[in-house]
């Protein structure tokens, strides 16, 4: 597939705004398919729509891809024997590109208004026709054109589409993919503002960035015949595409998009994703290795990954999956790599002191960062007892005995240690021969105000003899 050529791939982001989940899980494949084949990942900047350039977006790009562990070969920052890497940086090359084309005879002047071409759009709407230029200035006369230009009229320049010509491209996942000529518009390569369209722009840069293979988006599908005939135009050699299916939204129910929550790579992090859970979740979405295992490191994913066995099929982005991934990570964490995790989501009001006993409590249960609040709170913040509960398995007068001798046993100990709470609190329950089951829940009510929690004589021992005495002791006001 790949014969002697050096593999190049690479990611394309443009500024536009917040990189999103389908990008990083898009640009992990072009990584992997690059490391895999002892090749190149390059990064480049397409910001030649200036209308929807963002300020401090590339920054932003470059950072949040690092942040998900991953990095490139060639890139803005980096440099690279093709730089720059950016395509405003580039548009000298674009110029001179069509204007290739144009003496060629491959691409043209266009000088229509967009009255015009808003005309011609409305007519072809009434009449049930798909809108395309009607190819008013195709035949413009030399003269014309150098009249027109020397007057200083406002134009673009279009690509001259063959007429009906079988254009070819070879998708990885799909085979090989024909489309009749006659169904593209004489696409415009350069705006009136003079920067070049993506398309110009996409197709040089990846012809002289050398790129092989380009894996990118599903949506991405209907620009690739108009990029086979540029290539054609050029006379270049085209790469071979794989246009990877974008991601559902979880109820099954569309591309996956802000409306129906959160879709940016960097509030994955903010939410307390581990980078290394995502990228293997992305690896698992619509791919699978031989052997389904569905835990990979990314050397693992980068040695086995092969484009051409992606499914063509949408995937849901399944947040419960994405949980349980998440949650595999966090328990593989050892106990310092969990701290330093966790710092940017440890709440104001958490005892600090305290994290060295609260933490391995939660680890188990924890699936994403952010949730250590909710499920720690209970050990610095004040709790909500319900009588009913408390009382739910027996009388009001064993309660308030239990509570009592357990709040003399507790003040009576001379070494606080989980061992000491253990042996104290199983003691009771068997010289008093109390229910355990009913006994264990009580006690743990009372001082977390939960019927779930971590194991009940570490949180004792974790919340300390102060604040275990006086909840037993609000316990007891409450049922008395
Ligand atoms: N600049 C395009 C984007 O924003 C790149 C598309 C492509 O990969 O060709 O995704």
């Amino acid at each position: 597939m790949t014969d002697n050529k050096t593999v190049r791939t690479r990611m394309a982001p443009s500024p536009t705004g917040e990189y999103h989940v389908g990008h990083i899980a898009t640009l992990l494949k072009n990584y992997a398919f690059a490391k895999k084949h002892g090749g190149k990942f390059v990064l480049r900047i397409e910001d030649t729509d200036r209308v929807r350039y963002t300020e401090g977006a590339v920054d932003k790009i470059l950072q949040v891809i690092r942040d998900y562990g991953l990095d490139w070969d060639e890139g803005p920052d980096k440099g690279g024997p093709f730089a720059p890497y950016t395509q405003s940086e580039r548009l000298d090359i674009y110029q001179e590109k069509a204007q290739e084309l144009i003496k060629k005879n491959q691409a043209y002047y266009c000088f229509c208004s967009k009255e015009r071409l808003e005309e011609v759009r409305d007519q072809q709407r009434a009449n049930k026709q798909p809108p395309k230029y009607d190819r008013h200035c195709l035949n413009l006369s030399q003269k014309d054109v150098e009249t027109k230009l020397a007057a200083g009229e406002s134009f673009v320049i279009r690509l001259r589409v063959p007429d009906d010509k079988q254009i070819k491209f070879t998708d990885l996942l799909r085979g090989e993919i024909t489309v009749n000529s006659n169904e593209v518009d004489d696409q415009v390569l350069v705006k009136s503002d003079g920067f070049p369209t993506y398309h110009l722009a996409v197709v040089t840069d990846d012809h002289l960035m050398k790129i092989s293979h380009i894996l990118r988006g599903e949506e991405w599908i209907s620009s690739t015949p108009k990029h086979a005939l540029l290539y054609q135009a050029f006379g270049w050699q085209p790469p071979i595409y794989a246009h990877i299916p974008v991601f559902l939204n979880p109820d099954g129910k569309g591309k996956m998009s802000k409306r129906k929550g959160t879709v940016s790579a960097q509030s994955f992090l903010d939410q307390g994703y581990l980078p290394e859970a995502m990228l293997n979740f992305f690896m698992i979405l619509g791919w699978a290795p031989d052997d389904q295992r569905e835990i990979l490191s990314l050397d693992e994913y980068v040695g086995e990954f092969d484009p051409e066995n992606i499914s063509t099929k949408s995937v849901v982005f399944d947040f419960k999956k994405l949980r349980w991934m998440n949650g595999v990570y966090i328990r593989k964490l050892n106990f310092s790599q969990l701290k330093q995790r966790i710092k940017p989501f440890l709440p104001n009001d958490f005892p600090k002191e305290k994290l060295d006993l609260i933490l391995p409590l939660v680890q188990e249960r924890l699936e994403t960062l952010a949730q250590l609040e909710e499920l720690t709170q209970f050990f610095y913040r004040d709790i909500e007892l319900d009588r009913d509960t408390l009382l739910k398995k027996t009388d009001q007068e064993t309660v308030l005995e239990q509570l009592d001798k357990t709040q003399e046993s507790l003040s009576s100990l001379t070494k606080w240690s989980v061992e000491s709470v253990e042996k104290a609190i199983r003691s009771l329950q068997e010289d008093n021969n109390w229910e355990k089951g009913q006994y264990f829940m009580m006690l743990r009510l009372a001082v977390t105000g939960r019927k779930i929690s971590p194991p009940l004589f570490e949180t004792i021992h974790a919340l300390g003899l102060e604040i275990t005495r006086e909840r037993l002791a609000k316990a007891h006001q409450l049922v008395a």
